[in-house]
């Protein structure tokens, strides 16, 4: 019996220190893991280029890297005097995503920057790549899987989050259906949160009855451009879900997100929502890559009217620092 329970005991200890060895929670950025506790103030969904020549001519050749550092870096420059730490870059493959571009002015900037992996559904599937419609859900997961183990198209580079997205009316297409099925089985494969470019309400149930069909719980989700659900009684319902409820497009209304952030603050959903601008970026194609909208509105316009709407500094903090550390840390969620 003795024998018995020291065997135990130690079994415990060893089981127990394994899996405190393998939760140690991890973000990834284009530099490599890190520690969510490091990414400090961070702007959750943002652009430095999108392309939206669509994915039969999308690729490198459609820009030069050194005009989109000129455009883009004095932007990234004014979010970091006003305390920005980490960018997440939310541009997807085939609409322009660059790893090598974001590792340039990640190092230019001294941001941390974040990249993804995962397919584009939205605009009648403009964006997506002719494989998309042909291969299985367990063949496209196959290839997010391996840029999140292997780094993006050989430059080492890892996504640290799954980016998809899908139409707004529902039901969802059946190719829209198969990105979020690829993308739950990419999350229990790898741990990456998926961020999935939705608005409206419905449709994002409906990607989180399908996560959930597939095993993974909807606190992986994150329901991308929530301000564009006017009835705001679905916020309590994505919070009930365990949902990360995104309000990513200040620098397109500033009023409208301070309406819905007053909304989640009466009713104690704050602790689940991600604000950002949707802000960016350059567009090939444009003259000298067109309107570059600056990262700097929550800091200037929006906080103010937070501060003069009883929002305390621990509020703002939930917002920027805390909710992206626990949004975007590695971490497989199973359904029950
Ligand atoms: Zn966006």
């Amino acid at each position: 019996m003795r024998i018995y329970s020291l065997l135990s005991i130690t079994a415990l200890g060893v089981l127990s220190y394994c899996s405190q060895a393998t939760q140690q929670p991890e973000v990834i950025s284009v530099n490599g893991k890190m520690s969510p506790t490091e990414m400090g103030t961070t702007l959750i969904h943002e652009h430095i280029l999108v392309d939206f020549i669509g994915a039969d001519s999308v690729g490198y050749h459609r820009w030069n890297r050194d005009s989109v550092i000129a455009q883009a870096l004095p932007f990234l420059m004014d979010a970091k005097e006003r305390g920005v730490n980490t960018f997440i870059d939310c541009t997807p493959a085939y609409l322009g995503r660059d790893p090598w571009l974001l590792k340039e002015l990640s190092e230019l900037s001294g941001l941390t920057i974040m990249t993804n992996t995962g397919y584009y559904g939205a605009v009648d599937s403009k964006y997506l790549p002719e494989h998309a419609f042909t291969e299985t859900v367990e063949r496209l997961a196959a290839r997010w899987i391996a840029e999140f183990q292997n780094g993006i198209e050989g430059s080492g580079i890892r996504p640290g989050f799954i980016k998809i997205s899908v139409n707004s009316s529902v039901p969802l297409s059946s190719v829209d259906q198969k990105l979020v099925r690829a993308a739950a089985l990419t999350h229990l494969a790898t741990g990456m949160s998926i961020a999935s470019h939705t608005g409206p309400a419905l449709p994002a149930l409906e990607e989180m009855a399908l996560l959930k069909a597939e095993g993974v719980d909807p606190s992986a989700f994150i329901w991308v451009h929530a301000q564009n659900e006017n009835d705001f009684s679905y916020y309590n319902k994505a919070y009930d879900l365990g949902a990360w409820i995104s309000l990513d497009g200040v620098v397109w209304n500033v009023e409208g997100h301070l309406d819905r952030l007053i909304y989640c603050k009466k009713n104690g959903l704050l602790n689940k929502v991600l604000i950002s601008h949707d802000a960016g970026w350059y567009s090939p194609g444009e003259l000298n890559g067109g309107d570059f909208k600056a990262f700097t509105a929550i800091f200037d316009e929006l906080i103010p009217l937070l501060k003069q709407n009883d929002f305390s500094e621990k509020d703002i903090d939930q917002l920027l620092r805390i909710n992206p550390a626990r949004a975007f840390a590695i971490n497989v969620k199973t359904a029950n």
